[in-house]
């Protein structure tokens, strides 16, 4: 007999999640608080970021996890674009933790290349040429549309993989294989809660035993005049070094970490590292800020985001982008250094969460890799 599967939450945690279940020979219900997915995973960069995971299985889940969304979004007629990404170095410390990298990554196979100035501006004429030293390349790294990516998977599921999606419905009480939702009871064999940030609404008790919080992000996007303006790759600046954990490996990080501890509190302080990524409607995708707790203000600061335009323009030529939106996201970070959580709180009730800022690079692999123990 078939047996039947409830994924709660939509976001990209529970839609990796229903997709393997599918795989393993369940019939899925999804089941979705608000009339569509407006969480942490339509609100990120949309970066699909192997270069920022460890070496060995986290890399190896974000290559997978690359390959299916590049499958499914093959399938389903979803943008996205194998722009790679580069690491600038306008400082020594930077330089140094830049070639410290490509070595050891080159040592790991992976496709990276160490690029000298010139060999940066002639490939990204964008990225500003004063004072740069150099840059890393990558080439594993993918760009998704996520405002657009994560409905047309969840339209993608319910089509092809025969998934249903309940919008408009909340969870509001788990138990014993019953799922109570606002107007109705549900019954499953196996009930997996993919609930994000709202973590304190099903099993409190057992989230407040994790080493969890969350994290707030803002972040800010913009358009060229230039219809066809292009920057051709993801652009990171040297502040992204210490924030991916892949990036440790660097034996002179630290030394990197006590410069920027002296030169850039403010940036320090508010976690900001500077990214931008382009999507296929030309725009301009740049953050961000990290705070970390379970309240978060819900108002954006000026000055965060005045503090990362003034980072970008060290790195990039900002000349003619017009902003257009600001927004922030919170995710589940564990602070245990854990990937991800995935923890059997009744007989087949589940929870996964707690992929942090890598939601979009793990997520499909994760789910897989934890579903085998089931
Ligand atoms: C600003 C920002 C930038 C980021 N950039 C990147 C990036 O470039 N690359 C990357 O890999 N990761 C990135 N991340 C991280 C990534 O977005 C997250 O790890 C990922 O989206 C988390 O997915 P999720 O499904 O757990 O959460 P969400 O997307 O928040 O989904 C959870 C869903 O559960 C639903 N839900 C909760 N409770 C209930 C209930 N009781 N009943 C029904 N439904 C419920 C919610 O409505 C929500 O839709 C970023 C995150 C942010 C915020």
């Amino acid at each position: 007999m078939i047996k039947n599967a409830i994924v709660v939450g939509a976001g990209i945690v529970g839609l990796a999640t229903a997709r393997a279940l599918t795989y393993k020979g369940y019939q899925v219900k999804i089941i979705e608080r608000s009339d569509k997915a407006v969480g942490a995973s339509i609100r990120n960069f949309g970066m699909v970021w192997p270069i920022g995971q460890p070496a060995g299985l986290q890399f190896e889940l974000a290559m997978r996890s690359k390959y299916i969304w590049q499958e499914i979004a093959d399938k389903a007629g979803i943008w996205y674009h194998e722009a790679g990404s580069i690491h600038t170095a306008y400082n020594n410390e930077e330089w140094v933790v830049i070639q410290e990298l490509y070595e050891i990554f080159k040592s790991e196979g992976r496709n990276v290349e160490l690029l000298n100035k010139e060999g940066v501006i002639q490939r990204y004429p964008e990225v500003n040429a004063e004072n740069l030293l150099g840059a890393l390349y990558s080439g594993t790294e993918t760009i998704v549309n996520s405002r657009f990516a994560i409905p047309a998977i969840a339209d993608y599921l319910q089509s092809t993989l025969n998934i249903q999606i309940e919008f408009g419905k909340s969870v509001l009480h788990v138990e014993n294989n019953l799922v109570y939702t606002t107007d109705k009871v549900y019954e499953a064999d196996l009930v997996i809660i993919c609930n994000g940030a709202d973590f304190e609404t099903l099993y409190p008790a057992i989230f407040q035993a994790q080493s969890i919080t969350k994290c707030k992000l803002q972040m800010m996007r913009f358009k060229h005049r230039a219809p066809d303006y292009n920057i051709g790759t993801s652009l990171c600046g040297g502040l992204s070094l210490t924030h991916y954990d892949s990036f440790k490996a660097a034996p002179s990080l630290d030394k990197l970490k006590e410069r920027y501890k002296s030169e850039l509190p403010d940036y320090v302080s508010n976690g900001i590292h500077v990214m931008v990524s382009q999507n296929n409607l030309g725009e301009l995708t740049v953050g961000d800020s990290h705070h970390y707790g379970l309240t978060h203000d819900p108002f954006d600061e000026a000055e965060i985001n005045s503090l990362i335009l003034k980072y970008l323009k060290g790195f990039c030529n900002i000349q003619d982008w017009e902003l257009q939106q600001t927004w922030n996201g919170t995710y589940a970070k564990l602070t245990n250094g854990a990937s991800h959580f995935f923890q059997q709180v009744e007989k087949n009730v589940y929870v996964f969460n707690g992929l942090g800022g890598c939601g979009m690079t793990l997520s499909f692999a994760t789910a897989e890799m934890v579903l085998e123990s089931i």
